[in-house]
């Protein structure tokens, strides 16, 4: 049945949605209220897979309701009641199912019926206007299927018809299965839109005539005015968004080359990419989504005011990337829940196997590095900085007690993705040795720029890491 709704999505003749996330379930997905009860006698047997009748709200969902394709086929996760009538709670109870809009045969022919999808509401966002983002409502009996139009939300006999995908209780795991990639894909979507204000930005400093030199010849106020990317200023603003929006595609490329590796590397290296991508997965979607973002920020800062208008296209940039904390490109992980995932699992898990690998990787280019002359400094800075963020998570585990540890779990975040990070840029520095002219000359001065300005924040976020601050914590709720 799966195979008969791909191939007309593969056609384009329809389009897929996800339809995770609820107006009372977003990061906690173990409270799913939507419910999924089998859809009477022969319910197995149904030759489009098993047929069960949902109900209940999905809220946020990208593309629910469009014209554009001839249908649209929703994947929902909903909860089958056990034999109790109850769901079972957690998320051990998720399934997941397959709803079209508009029903199908067995050979995937629409048959002219509507199924009980209905629009509850559009949000107005905020950027990413190019895409509908729909409150659907599932079997509130607006649309009644084969006559069953029951009595709204829990009218006995109505439901969205909809076709189970794996086994009972497997949703999550399905739905992770087909996304497995999906965070890369976000990451470097945020790179993306960084990138085109930084290019926005360093063409408006060329052309922008504003202010004179501060060494004695721009006292002349008769002299014309210099272009502002002669202000040391402006140039930070620039290098910064560099730094950002070049090592973070960097970054997004390496993953991309671990997940090929996952295919077709041999066993050892399969082996080494999965865990490497189990540690850097996280830093792939949640690094270029916040400094991606400040690169969008810094490229209004350089338009000044005419940045903060639409007659530039900055505002949209900064606008679009701002989704990126917050979702994955079809559901959501908030760069909370990711910190919370970093530090919570993946570096601990197989005994901080992937975590080690990847100090591993990262000591083999601080020895390379410092053999090269220029780079021995920084490769000294990123050793130390390793090492510091290696006993922090020790540190931040010493109690054992999760609360303690996880307080600070988005700066520590923030610092692992900064050590990644200098190690990219210490990676691209050994190979823009090797190069000429402006290219060389932008790469290193990227590089430097990030291990003088933003690697000595990593010590500002491990600090309170290492020493388990308690006050995000422990503030009484009403001090606040
Ligand atoms: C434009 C857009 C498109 C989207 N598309 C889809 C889609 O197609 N399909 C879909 O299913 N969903 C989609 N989403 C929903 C998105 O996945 C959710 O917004 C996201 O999961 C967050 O859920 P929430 O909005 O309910 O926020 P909440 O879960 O209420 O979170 C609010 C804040 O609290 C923090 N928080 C929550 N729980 C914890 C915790 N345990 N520890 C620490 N901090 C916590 C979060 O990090 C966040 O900062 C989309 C959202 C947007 C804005």
């Amino acid at each position: 049945m799966a195979e008969v709704f791909a191939k007309a999505e593969f056609a384009g003749r329809w389009f897929g949605t996800m339809c995770l996330s609820e107006p009372q379930a977003g990061s906690s997905l173990s409270d799913v209220a939507t419910r999924a009860t089998p859809d009477g006698e022969g319910f197995e047997a149904d030759p489009l897979g098993p047929r069960y009748r949902l109900r209940g709200n999905k809220m946020w969902i990208s593309g629910g309701e469009h014209e554009i394709t001839e249908n649209i086929v929703h994947l929902v996760l909903a909860k089958i009641p056990g034999p109790d009538g109850k769901p079972i709670p957690g998320t051990k109870g998720i399934s997941l199912f397959i709803v079209p809009k508009r029903l199908v045969d067995e050979r995937g022919e629409l048959t002219g019926e509507r199924n009980d999808v209905a629009l509850a509401g559009l949000n107005h966002k905020l950027g990413y206007r190019g895409t509908t983002n729909t409150l659907l409502n599932f079997g509130e009996g607006r649309y009644p299927v084969r006559g069953q139009s029951g009595g709204g939300l829990n009218g006995a006999g109505a439901g969205a018809v909809g076709y189970l995908v794996g086994r009972p209780g497997d949703g999550l795991r399905c739905m992770f299965h087909m996304m497995n990639e999906a965070r890369i894909g976000v990451g470097l979507g945020a790179v993306m839109l960084g990138y085109a204000g930084y290019e926005a930005s360093l063409d408006y400093a060329k052309q922008r005539p504003q202010g004179r030199s501060i060494r004695p010849e721009g006292k002349d106020a008769s002299q014309p005015q210099v272009p502002i990317i002669r202000h040391a200023d402006v140039r930070r603003m620039l290098l910064a968004q560099k730094s950002y929006v070049e090592g973070g595609l960097a970054l997004e490329l390496y993953c991309a080359r671990l997940v090929d590796e996952l295919n077709t590397g041999d066993a050892a290296a399969a082996r080494d990419a999965g865990l490497l991508l189990e540690v850097l997965t996280p830093i792939a979607k949640s690094w270029p989504s916040e400094w991606c973002l400040e690169a969008n920020s810094l490229a209004i800062q350089i338009h000044g005011g005419y940045g903060y208008t639409r007659d530039f296209m900055v505002e949209q940039y900064w606008r679009d990337n701002r989704l990126n904390m917050i979702h994955e490109g079809t559901h959501g992980i908030t760069h909370g829940i990711q910190a919370l995932d970093l530090l919570g699992r993946k570096v601990v898990m197989d005994g901080g196997a992937g975590l080690k690998l990847l100090a591993t990787r990262i000591g083999a280019t601080v020895e390379r590095a410092g053999h090269v002359g220029g780079l021995a400094e920084p490769a000294n800075l990123l050793a130390g900085a390793l090492q510091r963020l290696g006993a922090a998570t020790k540190s931040a585990w010493a109690t054992g007690v999760p609360e303690e540890a996880l307080a600070n779990a988005t700066p520590y975040l923030q610092a692992f993705g900064h050590v990644v990070l200098a190690w990219i840029w210490l990676d691209v520095a050994l190979a823009a040795e090797r190069a000429a002219g402006t290219l060389r000359a932008g790469k290193l001065g990227a590089m430097r720029y990030f291990f003088a300005y933003e690697l000595p924040k990593v010590d500002a976020w491990l600090a309170v890491v290492a020493s388990r601050n308690d006050v995000c914590r422990t503030l009484a709720e009403d001090a606040f």
